[in-house]
């Protein structure tokens, strides 16, 4: 159980608006958020790129019983270093959700619309002719502009997810910032019991690459690990995008209005 030292930034949080159900009573508030409340935040694990060492995060959230979503992009699954279609079947199979993440891993805002709608329109339906239930988009870079949640949207999604801050609504779900090699475990569980302090409704990690020292945006397998069991033994609710956007939307009365509140990290990938 190594404790990483390095203090976090400022997580980015989604916050839903309504039903926040506040219980009145005697009791203070906990000065510590050592057990989450019941079902607030929701924390949402992304693994974006369609990386081949992501299958080392399969293997953990399979050891600690939780579903993530892995965001990836088509046109180069089966690619030296990228995972293969058969490798997506089978976190597909593990309970796991199958996102989009385009065709190319374009840069959505710097593209005229008809651009857009290719590499995200032909994205979703290769993935979907793969056999994936696609329902998740993730902005390659978190680059989007005012066409790319309507584009999205008529191509079949229902939900989208930038990096870092972002604008709000179901199409621009603000993450924390993107987890990079100096993000240890004090910071990944930073972002979760600060979620918790807000009463924010739920939390999106981006992770791309698991391995050690490896690269700038790669998670240690050992933080993983840790940070998967501690999610696991304190029974913090974990969910898919999909299925947290939903619940989100449920309980919100239909409307889940995301609201990003500090990310601070440059939105990459
Ligand atoms: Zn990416």
């Amino acid at each position: 159980m190594g404790a990483g030292r390095l203090a976090g930034v400022l997580a980015a949080l989604v916050l839903v608006a309504g039903c926040a159900a506040e219980r009145p009573g005697p009791e203070p508030a906990r000065p510590t958020a050592e057990r989450p409340t019941a079902e607030r935040p929701v924390v949402v694990l992304t693994f974006d790129d369609g990386l081949a060492r992501q299958v080392v995060a399969g293997e953990l959230l399979r050891e600690h019983g939780l579903r993530a979503t892995f965001f990836v992009s088509s046109g180069v699954l089966g690619r030296e270093g990228r995972l293969s279609v058969a490798q997506v079947r089978a976190l597909a199979r593990d309970g796991h959700e199958i996102g989009g993440h385009t065709l190319t891993h374009a840069r959505l805002g710097e593209l005229p619309p008809e651009r857009q709608e290719q590499e995200i329109c032909a994205d979703r339906r290769a993935l979907v002719a793969m056999g994936f239930e696609v329902r998740a988009l993730a902005y390659p870079y978190g680059s989007f502009d005012a066409h790319t949640a309507g584009i999205a949207a008529r191509c079949g999604y229902a939900g989208a997810r930038g990096s870092g801050r972002s604008g709000g609504g179901p199409f621009q779900v603000a993450t924390a910032p993107a987890v990079v090699r100096g993000t240890g475990l004090e910071a990944l569980r930073g972002y979760v019991t600060g979620a918790e302090r807000r009463g924010d409704a739920v939390v999106v990690l981006v992770f791309h690459d698991v391995c050690a020292r490896c690269g700038e945006y790669a998670v240690d397998p050992g933080v993983l690990d840790s940070f998967l069991g501690w999610l696991a033994e304190r029974g913090t609710p974990v969910r898919t995008f999909s299925d947290a956007l939903a619940a989100a939307g449920t309980a919100g009365g239909g409307a889940a209005v995301a609201t990003p509140t500090g990310a601070r990290a440059p939105a990459r990938r």
